[in-house]
């Protein structure tokens, strides 16, 4: 057997669950290693306290004498932890977190040394940050970029370094990061939607979004996934016949959770604990070795920066365990790829969920005010959104027949269906007291207070409301949640807008009342947002042809679906809602189509690699036995040998056949990647390796995988599925 795959199979087998012990009480330790708002109140005075919460509840800047004290204050709590060292922690466009570690050190002359920590390392530093992707903004004379403390989110201890939460920005004040945007586009949120509170209730000061994701992911065993090449250097395998058996007899999914990912998961959540990341279900997923995690949901910024932490603290802990945490979106072709749901929902600082049903009439008209806005923002702008989603990973998801489609829809199910239904018809102008009645009593009083149990929930939507929230689950694995979050509420907030305009107005010139004008403003809402609405099978292709008549979008492939965030439309809504100006619009487009091209080279040339280097040579080995073997049946039988070689003569002509397919379509992959590589313009450039370069995959992969079932198996050089979804 082919050393490598048998030395991985041989340690996998030798693995041992580690025991980990749970606290008894999760709220014990919980956010022992943030410096969070007990942390705060110990180690700061009143006036460096009084002026963090400011900062975080009002957006207030906190002047340079009080950062001294709060970064003192921070520094010994910091310490009496047993950190040593401190970093600005931020999210550039790369998709991962950065970070670049400072001891909290500084030499004072004479062979002594102090602690250090001032207010000026806190609030700003300029990390040298020149390699990462800028999309132009910053050019190389002018390479300075720098990060500044977000103190809406703590800062927390990982191992011996004081992690302390920043947006990156270039020196011209441009965004370099996830982040910023998102926090642009939360205040553009909070405002909006502080404007519409006033109608229901004038105590209304702030709205925040929040965020619950549910991250997938796939453990694999690290001898296993590192005796791969195309699972260490793309994160999925890109070749490998299925294992005769999948998920289709449904038995993994909710089953009982292996020992080894078990004690994975047990020792994830408690780190996850002290860092306050407030971690609740842990379960199986569909595929093998697939599963899930799910923490109580945040306010939007926070839960993000959980989730970008999350993401770091599992591979970490994964190593602890010898598993390989694998996050990409399709990691193994015939079961299902791994997705994030964005559980997304509107809370005042008067304790309400905007999108959950009052006790009330009144409260209920709140709650369709925020639903149907939010389903018509997503009508307006459903192509964005998709955008807001693409990546090369999750092109292997949407659309394809297992996660929600490219296709973006609204699921409400069937009660709000007929709260609707009901609702267009109110009358144009004024309305008749006993209509007016009849509305309070039997469409929005109707509306029950717990929708959750009611609303039958269709998993195959990309946009459902399950009872008191949004979800969006076209989101892929790997994503930073900061793209679609920064994108939803960007949309929302400029319908808020609009709502409030078109009320304000019909209360102006038509001397409608306020509830009048709400019920005429939403009436024209709900008919120009059918279009989105859709309640059955996402995943069929009656659908598909359906979405086409209402004009909907279908974008299948990233390229295709980021378009849309450079067109005139989108840059002037980014624009006009302060959320990015023209200039990081495009760097953003150019940076995630370069993202694009560069993921489908890489997973080109890996490709290429393995099926030329690991693959045919075996192969040839294996023709080689064939051969001998019809060369001994020649001897013993003379001319009548064919008789008895058939099969083997079948199968040395099959396995040239396929040989001769493999070798000549990687070379013209690797013709169209040359002529591909020439191309300037990126959007070019990015086709051409999505329609020239990307389908030729497919062919490799195909014969490579025929051969797997034909060679021996114990010469076959790539760890198989059965092995790699199957060891425990
Ligand atoms: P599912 O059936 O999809 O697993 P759950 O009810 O378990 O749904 O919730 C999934 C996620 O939704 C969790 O992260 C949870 O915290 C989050 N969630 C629940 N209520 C809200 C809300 N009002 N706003 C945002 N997220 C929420
Ligand atoms: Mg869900």
């Amino acid at each position: 057997m082919s050393t490598l795959r048998f030395y991985a199979i041989k340690e996998s087998l030798n693995r041992k669950a580690i025991k980990i012990e749970e606290p008894k009480r999760r709220s014990e330790g919980f956010a022992a290693n943030v410096f969070n708002q007990n942390a705060m109140r110990q180690y700061l005075t009143k006036t460096a306290y009084a002026s963090v919460t400011d900062a975080i509840e009002k957006g207030t800047k906190i002047d340079r004498d009080t950062a001294d004290h709060i970064s003192t204050g921070m520094k010994e709590w910091a310490i009496s932890k047993g950190a040593t060292h401190y970093t600005h922690w931020f999210q550039p466009l790369t998709g991962t977190t950065a970070e670049k570690h400072d001891a909290f050190f500084e030499p004072i002359g004479d062979g002594l040394a102090i602690e250090k920590f001032g207010g000026g390392q806190l609030v700003q530093q300029e990390p040298d940050a020149s390699s990462f992707p800028n999309g132009g903004i910053r050019n190389t004379f002018e390479a300075r970029g720098y990060t500044a403390w977000d103190p809406t989110s703590p800062a927390f201890i990982y191992g011996t370094t004081l992690c302390i939460p920043t947006v990156f920005v270039s020196y011209t004040g441009e965004a370099l990061d996830n982040k910023t945007p998102l926090l642009r586009a939360l205040q553009a949120i909070d405002a909006a939607a502080v404007d519409v509170c006033k109608y229901f209730d004038k105590n209304v000061k702030k709205v925040n979004a929040s965020l619950g994701w549910e991250q997938e992911y796939f453990l694999i065993d690290r001898a296993l996934a590192v005796s791969r090449p195309d699972i260490t250097l793309t994160g999925r395998t890109l070749l490998g016949h299925s294992a005769a058996k999948g998920q289709q007899l449904d038995d993994h999914y909710f089953g009982s959770i292996p020992k080894r990912a078990m004690s994975f998961m047990q020792d994830l959540e408690n780190e996850c604990l002290l860092l306050g990341i407030p971690v609740k279900t842990r379960h199986n997923e569909v595929a093998p070795n697939q599963f899930e995690l799910a923490p109580i949901y945040e306010e939007a910024n926070l839960a993000v920066d959980h989730n970008s932490l999350l993401m770091d603290v599992m591979e970490r802990v994964g190593e602890r365990h010898d598993l390989k945490v694998l996050l990409h979106e399709k990691p193994f072709a015939g079961v299902n790829g791994s997705g994030k749901h964005n559980n997304w929902s509107l809370s005042t600082d008067t304790g309400i969920n905007l999108l959950g049903p009052g006790k009330t009439p009144m409260s209920n008209l709140q709650f369709l005010t925020f639903f149907i806005n939010t389903i018509k923002a997503v009508m307006d702008n459903e192509e964005l959104l998709r955008a807001s989603v693409a990546s090369a990973g999750n092109d292997h998801r949407l659309g394809a027949n297992e996660a929600p489609p490219a296709i973006i829809s609204v699921f409400i199910g069937e009660q709000l269906t007929n709260v609707l239904n009901e609702l267009e018809h109110v009358t144009n102008g004024k309305l008749t007291p006993q209509e007016k009645t009849d509305l309070k009593l039997n469409v929005v009083g109707k509306i029950p207070e717990i929708l959750l149990d009611n609303t039958d929930r269709n998993r195959t939507s990309p946009f459902a409301f399950t009872g008191n929230k949004f979800e969006f689950r076209a989101v892929g694995s790997l994503a930073n949640c900061a793209n679609p979050m920064t994108v939803l509420n960007t949309i929302v907030a400029k319908q808020l807008i609009m709502f409030k305009e078109e009320v304000d107005a019909l209360i102006k010139a038509k001397k409608l009342k306020k509830d009048e004008a709400i019920f005429n403003v939403l009436r024209e809402y709900i008919k120009v947002s059918k279009r989105i609405l859709f309640e059955g099978n996402g995943y069929s292709e009656a659908w598909e042809k359906e979405a086409e008549k209402r004009g909907l979008s279908n974008n299948k492939t990233t390229p295709e679906a980021l378009k849309v965030k450079v067109s005139d439309r989108v840059v002037a809504l980014f624009e006009e809602m302060g959320v990015m100006n023209k200039v990081e619009s495009k760097a953003r487009y150019e940076i995630e189509m370069e993202e694009y091209v560069l993921r489908i080279q890489i997973e080109g040339r890996v490709l290429g690699d393995i099926a030329r280097n690991h693959v045919v040579p075996i192969v040839v080995k294996y023709q080689n036995v064939l051969i001998e073997n019809v060369k001994g049946l020649k001897e013993i039988y003379g001319a009548g040998f064919k008789k008895h070689a058939k099969e083997q003569l079948n199968l040395i002509e099959d396995i040239s056949r396929r040989l001769e397919v493999i070798n000549s379509t990687i070379t013209q992959m690797i013709e169209e990647r040359k002529k591909a590589n020439k191309i300037e313009d990126v959007e070019e450039k990015a086709h051409a390796y999505c329609h020239k370069v990307r389908p030729l995959f497919q062919d490799i992969r195909y014969h490579c995988d025929k051969l797997e079932l034909l060679v021996d198996d114990k010469l076959w050089p790539l760890t198989k599925y059965r092995e790699l979804l199957f060891t425990k």
